[in-house]
């Protein structure tokens, strides 16, 4: 079977004019398109243009300008030379280990090096991987101005510097110390400039540091109510190594009939896929690398209501027409508000009975604020059910299987055995004690752990945890009679 064209490929990463070995690396990752913010940042940068980015965390804005960088010092090949050549400043530790991480990613197969230096970290290990020379420097602002008093980071030859996070660096009292830091740059750098909101002191930094820059926002005008779905919206807000965790307890909880999960990557989906599948759901993967013969498969499957679940990617899951979904997971924030919605759409077409549900990490926060803004509805922020929750609702289950039990009839040979049992205890009793029995079944392999909402330490990118808890002796599968038992 020769493979289709993917509806939408990385390929429209090439379109944006980055070079091909990046796209490859994006390809490698498992992204199947531009973010909205990556789509109009990547070529104004690309241009030499300045640029000021309204983009918050989870909207890709990390590649959005760490690709461009790559892109710019590729062509010109390593230096070597021990002056670094861009420099992203950013809030934190944990971001400066994020950036630069994504940005070792990004830079796979070309020759260029990162480094990033932080507070809290040994000073001697950051000079020597400095004399080194890099050419690419994430820093906070305070361990860059150390290095720079010490005359260990040289950015005489700075061709970028990208102020990430910019109005959470304000927050944290870094204004002058960023002044400082721009002070020891060339005049003729490109600078970028990303915030959360632009509010007005944003604009001052930018007015004193960027020259006639560009501005690319993915807030957009608010939509008509008329367009959205009548769709009951939470999110639990859920650190990155408990995700696959909470993602089983939802599941557990909202027992979903047909369920769209949607994730970033064709890896992520691959992954999932398979993780969910070994405790038990009917899961397939729909992404962009496969073929139409299987994507067609999965469809038939989904369609026809033999798999529950569909771990899907934005790309594959557009133009389906799918009229059955009673929950939208967002495995992750999406990447802007607008692909939220898009989303959001695929459930509550019949009757608005759909279930959007998000897990957003702790800093993703405003994310969901913003698609307040934009749809003018409430996402109710809950706490992940607890094991308590989890089994209320479970007796709830069995109560309803039960009476359905009831209402379908065909129980009569057992009659005998109620029927001796009234003879020595009070029939009442008899049916609770049945029900305690089908109830207790239900329980085991019930999750004893508390999910925390942010971890001890936010792992950083890649330190993300793949599997679920412990597998429960197989619980009953869908169709089964009986109420649904845990998976995870
Ligand atoms: P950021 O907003 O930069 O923190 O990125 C959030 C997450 O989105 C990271 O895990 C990235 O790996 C991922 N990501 C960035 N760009 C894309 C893309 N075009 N397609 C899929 N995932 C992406």
């Amino acid at each position: 079977m020769k493979e289709q064209p993917p509806t939408g490929d990385a390929e429209g990463f090439g379109a944006l004019g980055l070079q091909p070995s990046l796209v490859a690396a994006v390809t490698a990752l498992g992204y199947e398109e531009p973010t909205p913010i990556q789509r109009e940042a990547i070529p104004l940068l690309l241009e030499g243009r300045d640029l000021v980015g309204q983009a918050g965390t989870g909207t890709g804005k990390t590649a959005a300008f760490t690709l461009p960088i790559l892109d710019r010092l590729a062509r010109a090949g390593s230096t070597k030379t021990r002056a670094a050549r861009a420099l992203v400043l950013v809030p934190t530790r944990e971001l400066a280990m994020q950036v630069a991480e994504a940005t070792h990613k990004y830079a796979r197969g070309s020759r260029l090096t990162v480094v990033p230096l932080y507070g809290g970290a040994p000073m001697d290990q950051q000079i020597r991987a400095l004399s080194r020379g890099a050419d690419i420097i994430v820093a906070t602002p305070g361990r860059a101005l150390d290095h720079l008093r010490r005359r260990t980071l040289d950015l005489g030859a700075l061709e970028v510097l990208v102020l990430d996070e910019a109005d959470e660096m304000l927050d944290m009292g870094f204004a002058e110390d960023i002044d400082a830091i721009v002070a020891a740059t060339p005049r003729t750098r490109q600078t970028a400039l990303f915030a959360a909101t632009l509010a007005p002191r944003i604009a001052a930094i930018a007015g004193r540091h960027l020259r006639n820059p560009a501005r690319v926002t993915i807030a957009r005008e608010k939509l008509s109510t008329g367009k959205l779905p009548r769709v009951r919206q939470v999110a639990y807000l859920v650190a990155r190594p408990h995700k696959n965790a909470a993602l089983g307890r939802v599941l557990d909880f909202e027992g979903p009939k047909s369920a769209i999960v949607f994730c970033r990557t064709r890896i992520e989906v691959d992954e999932l896929t398979e993780i969910l599948r070994a405790h038990g759901y009917g899961a397939q993967a729909l992404h962009g690398g496969m073929v139409q013969k299987q994507r067609d498969r999965v469809m038939q499957l989904f369609r026809s209501e033999k798999a529950e679940i569909l771990v899907a990617t934005d790309v594959a899951a557009r133009g389906l027409d799918i009229r059955h979904v009673s929950h939208v997971i967002n495995y992750d924030v999406p990447t802007s508000p607008e692909v939220y919605v898009h989303r959001i759409g695929r459930t509550g077409r019949i009757g608005g009975e759909g279930v959007a549900i998000t897990l957003a990490g702790p800093r993703e926060h405003r994310f969901l604020r913003s698609v307040e803004g934009l749809t003018r509805q409430k996402i109710e922020i809950l706490n992940l059910p607890s094991v308590d929750d989890l089994r209320a609702r479970r007796l709830e289950a069995t109560r309803e299987a039960v009476r359905a039990q009831l209402e379908a009839g065909g129980f009569e040979q057992l009659r005998g055995v109620v029927e001796s049992l009234v003879q020595d205890f009070d029939a009442l009793d008899v049916a609770a004690a049945a029900i305690h029995l089908v109830h207790e079944a239900s329980e085991k392999g019930l999750p004893q752990e508390a999910i925390p909402a942010r971890a001890a330490s936010e792992a950083p990118v890649e330190g993300r945890q793949r599997t679920f808890g412990p597998r429960p002796s197989g619980g009953p599968r869908r169709g089964q009679s009986g109420p649904p038992r845990p998976r995870y």
